[in-house]
């Protein structure tokens, strides 16, 4: 089910999403060359009992997962793009990260994701992340009244496809309001016009991610880390943004602390 959130029950969104702004921009600051995975998932940690908020992930129990996420943030490097189940690895000389957080404060949900690289940066891996930036701002510049969710696909699609990437379509964009996943999903491609129409109110997660050779995932033997089928690296950007008659208002923003 599809639903709309009030101008107030947006502006009470505000703070969750700040706090995920803010606590992504924090973790990225502080993560380098040497980083353990675990200690950036203790951070969060951390940083979340200090909020009062609470983490989506760490009884996150979906069909597919082998057992409760048990963390709190997603750390997925180099090969892994998606649902990194942090572990005990340093970080290494152009490592590409990808650091993914969603939880809930006040009883609202926000859920964002960005991809950099710590040390010496390979110019592939920042090409492709920045594909990825440059398709979640059109996806939420798409995120119009009178678009359909269909725009929104597309306009991540075409960026993708501009760059040369294949699309996966099992894993995208989705709903966020009192809980991480709700309706509709937002496949990172499709066709202009068609699907849902976008009416103010609607909040969603947009989370163009892509893979430097193939659109093909596989499952770590950790039961949760999604990594490419050919071992290229992959990249993710997501922002919580709420459709307004007045535009999009992107709800996990950093730019207000300096950082993309
Ligand atoms: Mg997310």
């Amino acid at each position: 089910m599809i639903e709309l959130r009030t101008p107030a029950e947006i502006d009470a969104m505000r703070p969750v999403g700040r706090f995920v702004a803010e606590t992504l921009a924090t973790l990225r600051a502080e993560t380098a060359v040497g980083t353990n995975l675990l200690s950036i998932d203790r951070r969060a940690h951390e940083l979340i009992r200090r909020a009062g908020a609470e983490s989506c992930y760490i009884d996150y129990h979906p069909s597919f997962g082998a057992s409760p996420f048990g963390k709190v943030i997603c750390t997925s490097v180099n090969d892994a793009v998606l649902h990194g189940l942090p572990f005990d690895y340093d970080l290494r000389d152009g490592d590409l990260v990808s650091l993914d957080f969603a939880v809930a404060q006040g009883g609202w949900v926000a859920d964002s994701a960005v991809s950099f690289v710590v040390g010496t940066p390979r110019d592939e891996d920042l090409a492709l992340i920045d594909t990825t930036r440059r398709a979640l701002d059109a996806a939420i510049a798409a995120a119009v009244v009178g678009n359909r969710i269909g725009d929104i696909s597309s306009a991540i699609g075409d960026v993708a496809r501009g760059d040369g990437y294949d699309i996966n379509m099992d894993f995208g964009g989705h709903g966020v309001g009192r809980v991480m996943h709700g309706d509709p999903h937002v496949a990172n491609d499709g066709k202009p016009g068609r699907g849902y129409p976008l009416r103010a109110g609607l909040v969603l997660a947009l989370e163009p991610w892509f893979l430097q050779t193939t659109d093909e995932l596989v499952t770590d033997p950790d039961g949760w880390t999604l990594r490419s089928v050919d071992g290229s690296r992959g990249a993710h950007s997501e922002h919580t943004i709420a459709i307004t008659e007045d535009g999009p208002i992107v709800l996990t923003d950093r730019s207000f602390l300096g950082v993309d």
